[in-house]
């Protein structure tokens, strides 16, 4: 079994050393075509078979680097019986690189069913590593990088991507998020309603492409900004926000407390409400009590 402690790691893996039954993952680019690795050419040209996500989307990539291995179409997240056959053809002897539309294959793209099947099944499972778009949006955000969470798309309907968004207001660490051009104004301004308006953002739109445009500011102004021009809002994003301090996400709580406070009142008395609310939430009834009785004045 081919394993990575055999390839030499000063040079482009040769391809006699390409053994069978080896799932590459391969990295691909995120626009820019030359953005892509020696070593990922090398291993598309001399796999068996290339699984890809939108197999018209790859062959462009394919054509510009003379590359002539097979495609195979590898599209659905839960595409059972494609990695069935993957498998098979590994087990056969066969190499497969596994490739997405653009960047790292399983960062928000289809693969992690094959790669844990090949994983089960004892096979070789090497990576490519390259391009990925929350790596480079990272890499020139200017916010803090020693600690982040990739949260990749929030969810398409307000509701639950309300409840994901409330369950990062105590997140301390830096965020990355994934966001289509149809969705990037009401999930800033989701992200306005769940943290600070004054929260720093940097806004990566097409990286790497032609019209690459960066934003960085506060959530609001990154808003004012998508709105002063409608070409802002075209393209692909990557939204990193950073991180809440321990103080404002406390402030934050505390004013999702009021509102739940404000809601209960309708039904019992506001004693009540609060003590139900701060045993809840784990807040101190005195305080949050405080805070409401300054509201009613
Ligand atoms: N696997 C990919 C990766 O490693 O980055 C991500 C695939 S995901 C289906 C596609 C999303 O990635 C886009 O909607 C966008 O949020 C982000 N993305 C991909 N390319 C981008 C680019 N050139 N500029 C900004 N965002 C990009």
């Amino acid at each position: 079994m081919c394993e990575p402690g055999n390839f030499p790691s000063n040079s482009i893996m040769p391809v006699s050393m390409l053994q069978g039954s080896t799932l590459f993952v391969v990295s691909t680019p995120i626009g820019n075509l030359n953005d892509i690795s020696l070593r990922a050419i090398e291993v598309l040209k001399a796999v068996q078979v290339i699984a890809a996500e939108d197999t018209r989307q790859t062959q462009k990539l394919l054509n510009h680097y003379g590359i002539t291995t097979r495609l195979s179409a590898f599209h659905d997240f839960s595409d059972q019986s494609a990695a069935q056959r993957l498998i098979r053809r590994l087990n056969n002897g066969d190499s497969v690189a596994l490739v997405s539309d653009a960047g790292t294959p399983l960062i928000s793209d289809p693969g992690y069913g094959l790669v844990a099947a090949a994983r089960r099944g004892g096979l070789a499972v090497i990576p490519i590593p390259g391009p990925s778009a929350f790596v480079a949006a990272l890499s020139v955000a200017g916010l803090p990088t020693d600690r982040f969470s990739f949260e990749g798309f929030l969810p398409a309907k307000a509701g639950p991507r309300d409840k994901r968004l409330a369950a990062l207001i105590t997140e301390q660490r830096t965020m990355v998020f994934y966001e289509a051009r149809h969705r990037i104004k009401p999930m800033l301004q989701a992200c306005i309603s769940h943290f600070e308006s004054s929260r720093q953002v940097f806004v990566g739109r097409e990286l790497t492409k032609r019209f690459e445009q960066h934003y960085r500011g506060t959530l609001k102004s990154a808003l004012s900004w998508l709105a002063e021009d409608e070409k802002h809002s075209k393209g692909e994003f990557v939204v990193v926000i950073a991180g809440g301090h321990e103080s404002a996400w406390q402030e934050a709580r505390m004013r999702k407390a009021e509102e739940q406070v404000a809601e209960l009142r309708k039904e019992m008395s506001m004693k009540k409400a609060v003590a139900f609310i701060s045993a809840f939430l784990g807040l101190s009834k005195n305080e949050l009590y405080r805070r409401v009785l300054e509201q009613d004045r």
